[in-house]
């Protein structure tokens, strides 16, 4: 027997009502590691990242998911929450009518809390500039640096990315791949999904790629750079 991974996915299922998207998928996430979860659009990467997260669609009906020995798969969306579960959804649902600083704090208001305001200007210079500004009235890169931030400022140990690089220029996606190395350097666990899968497979140690709710490919990201038919087969680059 070896030691279970940090965040392990076992023989998981999961349902949009009668459609049954996530079709018995099984992955391991180590401790520290950037995974890029690819695959085209519809394979179920959002809702892989909404299954490990809790959220109340879809619904997991099979499986296990343990992150550091607890049983996510056990708990409510705000349990995993406080477990260290920190998703940060396509939409980046910055708060309306809240600044910058009000959207950080307000994550900040339920145990346990991770990064101070501080380490986060630290980390985004941008947002410690535009605090008081509302956090809507951002730039879509701001909105995501802020988006990521709040999921900082809990005390997080994985960091679940939904296409952060989404709508955003070259340099921008530049400086948040920057931001993305240091918090890793931190110790936070991060699985990434990208549309933009060359970018992400450079980021990525690993690779996870699904096909219609399926896993077809886990191992090193810098495979599948390398794997010609992988690339044209399930991720069109
Ligand atoms: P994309 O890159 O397009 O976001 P994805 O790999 O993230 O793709 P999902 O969003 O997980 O894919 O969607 C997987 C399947 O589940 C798709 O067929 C989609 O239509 C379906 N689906 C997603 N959300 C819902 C929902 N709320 N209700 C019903 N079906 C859904």
């Amino acid at each position: 027997e070896t030691a279970p991974a940090f965040l392990s996915v076992w023989n998981m299922e999961s349902y949009y009502g009668e459609s049954y998207i996530v079709q018995n998928i099984s992955f391991n996430v180590h401790e520290g590691e950037i995974l890029a979860l690819l695959g085209r659009n519809g394979a179920g990467k959002t809702t892989t990242l909404r299954s490990i997260a809790r959220m109340n669609s879809p619904q997991v009906t099979a499986g296990e998911i343990w992150l550091d020995h607890q049983p996510l798969h056990k708990m409510a969306s705000y349990e995993a929450s406080r477990a260290g579960i920190g998703l940060v959804p396509e939409d980046r649902a910055i708060i309306p009518g809240l600044t910058v600083e009000e959207n950080l704090q307000l994550a900040q208001i339920a145990p346990p809390i991770g990064w101070s305001l501080e380490r986060l200007y630290d980390l985004f210079p941008r947002l410690g500039e535009r605090r008081k500004q509302e956090g809507v009235t951002l730039s879509g890169g701001e909105q995501q640096m802020l988006a990521i931030a709040r999921a900082l400022a809990r005390d997080i140990k994985v960091l679940l990315l939904d296409e952060p690089y989404e709508g955003l220029a070259p340099v921008i996606v530049d400086e948040i791949e920057k931001t993305l190395r240091i918090i890793k350097e931190q110790g936070i666990t991060t699985i990434l999904v990208e549309q933009n899968a060359v970018r992400a497979l450079e980021l990525a140690d690993r690779a996870v790629i699904l096909d219609t709710g399926t896993i077809v490919f886990d191992g090193a990201a810098a495979e599948v750079l390398g794997n010609e038919e992988l690339r044209s087969e399930y991720l069109a680059i």
